[in-house]
């Protein structure tokens, strides 16, 4: 009767008429969404259309007016009465990494990535850190690992976030313009540690304005303005042959 979560048929996030309001203004208005395991789904769109409040909105950061976000097959319905089992359930499975690393700075790198593990998880502290240098070992800085975050570079400090979202063990990574606050060659090196992820199978959305990593490693292009998805695809026949007028408007101003 259940269907393996990783059917390939079934898709392991689903947003289904998902709106936020901030007071009259609808940030999101209506987006529906269903993203396959390990599929790369890249998200532009002009600043203001709603690209991080949609975001927020999945992992419940933000809570939605209406909508129903499914994650491995179990439905919330995330109308503003989200319970507190409910909220800490979908998080969970829902890792976000945000274009501020939002890291503490008193922890070290090592604990940062541990301390989540052991409040979420109830992992033991020996657990939490024998996973926490594997991912280390992942994103390329076992050697950071007892360095505290603002002695680390801005690649090197997004690096570590990736690694504490993916120490939950999420079902789906949600990064929100991972390299905007970078310089360029940081953010190549947080890029190349995203398109490793994406080789290995994780599903992840991205909003960026990396039109290059959308085009190489994305599965799909979304582009939003306005709150609605007006126009998707695959990444490089949207970029070189757009539909939507606001789409080829957007893109000439980014490229
Ligand atoms: P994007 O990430 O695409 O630049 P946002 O999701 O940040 O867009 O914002 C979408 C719209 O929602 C904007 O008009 C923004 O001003 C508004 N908005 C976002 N967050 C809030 C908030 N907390 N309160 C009021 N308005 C907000
Ligand atoms: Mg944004």
């Amino acid at each position: 009767m259940t269907e393996p979560l990783t059917s390939p048929a079934r898709p392991i996030l689903s947003i289904e008429g998902l709106s936020k309001q901030f007071g009259d203004h609808t940030a999101v208005d209506d987006v529906s969404l269903d993203v396959r395991p390990g599929e790369v789904v890249a998200i532009i769109g002009p600043s203001g259309s709603g690209k991080s409040t949609l975001l927020r909105c999945i992992n419940l950061l933000e809570s939605p007016t209406t909508g129903r976000i499914t994650v491995g097959g179990i439905p919330t319905e995330v109308d503003g009465k989200v319970s507190q089992r409910e909220l800490v359930a979908l998080r969970r499975k829902v890792g976000m990494v945000f274009q501020s690393f939002n890291l503490f700075p008193h922890l070290t790198v090592l604990r940062n990535i541990s301390l989540p593990q052991e409040r979420v998880l109830g992992r033991s502290r020996a657990e939490a850190d024998a996973r926490s240098m594997a991912l280390l070992e992942q994103v390329g800085l076992a050697s950071k690992a007892s360095s505290h975050p603002p002695r680390c570079s801005g690649g090197q400090q997004q690096r570590v976030a990736i690694a504490r979202a993916l120490a939950l063990d999420p079902s789906v990574m949600l990064f929100d313009e991972p390299t905007s606050a970078l310089d360029p060659e940081l953010g190549l090196e947080v890029l190349s540690v995203m398109r490793q992820l994406a080789d290995e199978g994780m599903t992840m959305i991205v909003v960026t304005h990396e039109i290059h990593f959308a085009s190489d490693v994305a599965d799909r292009l979304i582009v939003m303005a306005d709150g609605r998805i007006i126009e998707q695809g695959d990444p490089k026949t949207v970029i070189d042959d757009p539909q939507v007028e606001r789409t080829r408007t957007f893109l000439s101003a980014i490229r």
